[in-house]
């Protein structure tokens, strides 16, 4: 019998029991999308993910019935916008672990994120000749940003090699983790490789060296329980759209003592006190950083998206998406010309490849032709295609929503875009 979850079209009709336990397909209503007459086999949630249906109605609420600017009204509406906003704030706290919510600053996404420790703690502690110490797999985000500031400061980035499958090389991490270094900044899922990096390793060994470290998980919230407390970070990231959640919002969580010393980035309503011409008294954590009227919606939506990643259970979500990287790794091993960029021992569901003899952006243009999207270009991580020798990659990224027919589909697919070539 076909699971009614997975859909009733013939792409769809698989046998469900690659899937106990997973949410109903109707849960997201963006994977009933169809292109030439067949759903779409959507395969680039690194990039940005669906949302939950609740997430869509949250911020529809938010919209036609409860909108209001926060902390500013004694009226009914901004009292509940309030109470939402803040209510989401306290979500994100739980869901990563944090003490306090003061710790939890609302941002465009990790970029701003990067951004702002980068100015605001580069600005405040960071002096000539200082090292920023980050991998050779990092996103455009987390590199560009120090660069920025090493301009400006007189600092220096320092890179932690990469090897062949992916991995950073420990021992050259742990040559370069000398006093020099005043912040270690990491990413802890690559977007472009899918290596998981032992992150939790790397901040024990900074702290023994008393150096803050700054960890992106804009790819790790969405495939892995991740913990603050427990990894010792002193600031994290990650943004709301690969959460499952709305676009235009994001987080940085900092640890209170840090944020206490840093300056605010931005000047203007609600970040302040009190202003008079003469002086400006800064508000307390962490409206500190958020100055201006806040993405009220976004932030409800990201509150509602970990709503829904709590009814789900992470031992399922990481033996499913296991499986189906193993399962993708294998299909397309199999194929002939195939090479994988990426083949950490530890890897989240994420599959680059390139096809012998097929530029990634034909290849990506064929796909699209079967209905099936991947990413395909450097994934703002042009340090790793250069360190693989490619200009480009196609890129299959994976969510708990997706199947092992949403990867035969892709496998066929290719076999389709070889023959194109042949
Ligand atoms: N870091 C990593 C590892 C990412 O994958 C991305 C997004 N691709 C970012 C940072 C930047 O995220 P955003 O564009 O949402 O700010």
């Amino acid at each position: 019998m076909s699971d009614p979850a997975l859909g009733s079209s013939t792409d769809r009709a698989v046998d469900s029991s690659d899937r106990p336990d997973a949410p109903p397909r109707e849960d997201f209503p963006n994977l009933a999308a169809e292109f030439k007459g067949r759903p779409i086999v959507y395969l680039d949630n690194a990039a940005t993910t669906f949302k939950p249906r609740t997430v869509i109605e949250a911020v529809t609420r938010h919209y036609s019935s409860q909108t209001a600017n926060v902390h500013r009204g004694v009226h009914h509406l901004s009292e509940q916008a309030t109470a939402a906003y803040e209510g989401a704030r306290e979500k994100v706290r739980a869901f990563i672990g944090a003490d306090e919510t003061a710790e939890i600053v609302f941002t465009r996404g990790s970029t701003e994120s990067i951004n702002m420790v980068a100015r605001s703690y580069g600005q405040r502690f960071l002096r000539p000749g200082d090292e920023i110490l980050i991998s050779g797999m990092e996103h455009h985000s987390n590199i560009v940003p120090w660069q920025m500031l090493c301009e400006e400061k007189g600092c220096v980035l320092r890179v932690i090699p990469i090897n062949d499958r992916g991995e950073i090389i420990w021992e050259e991490f742990e040559r370069l983790l000398t006093e020099k270094v005043k912040l270690l900044s990491v990413v802890y899922i690559s977007n472009s490789l899918g290596t998981v990096n032992p992150v939790r390793k790397m901040i024990q060994a900074a702290r023994a060296m008393n150096i803050p470290v700054l960890v992106d998980a804009a790819q790790a919230v969405n495939h892995r329980p991740v913990n603050v407390r427990d990894l010792d970070c002193d600031f994290l990231v990650f943004s709301g759209h690969k959460l499952f959640g709305p676009t235009g919002v994001g987080v940085l969580y900092g640890k209170r003592a840090l944020l206490e010393e840093m300056p605010p980035v931005y000047g203007g309503g609600d970040m302040i006190l009190s202003v008079s011409f003469e002086q400006t008294t800064y508000n307390a954590l962490p409206y500190k950083f958020e100055a201006g009227t806040p993405h009220i919606a976004g932030v409800i939506g990201l509150g509602a998206a970990i709503d829904y990643l709590n009814g789900l259970s992470w031992d399922w979500i990481t033996a499913y998406e296991r499986d189906l990287l193993a399962y993708g790794t294998r299909r397309l091993t199999e194929i002939d010309g195939v090479r994988l960029i990426g083949t950490a021992k530890e890897k989240a569901a994420v599959l680059s490849f390139v096809v012998e003899g097929i530029h990634p952006h034909d290849l990506g243009t064929l796909l699209n032709e079967e209905s099936v999207a991947v990413r395909t270009g450097h994934h703002c991580t042009q340090p790793v295609m250069k360190h693989f020798g490619v200009p480009a990659t196609a890129r299959a990224s994976l969510a708990f929503y997706n199947t092992r027919q949403d990867l035969d589909r892709l496998v066929e697919a290719i076999e389709k875009a070889k023959d194109v070539f042949r």
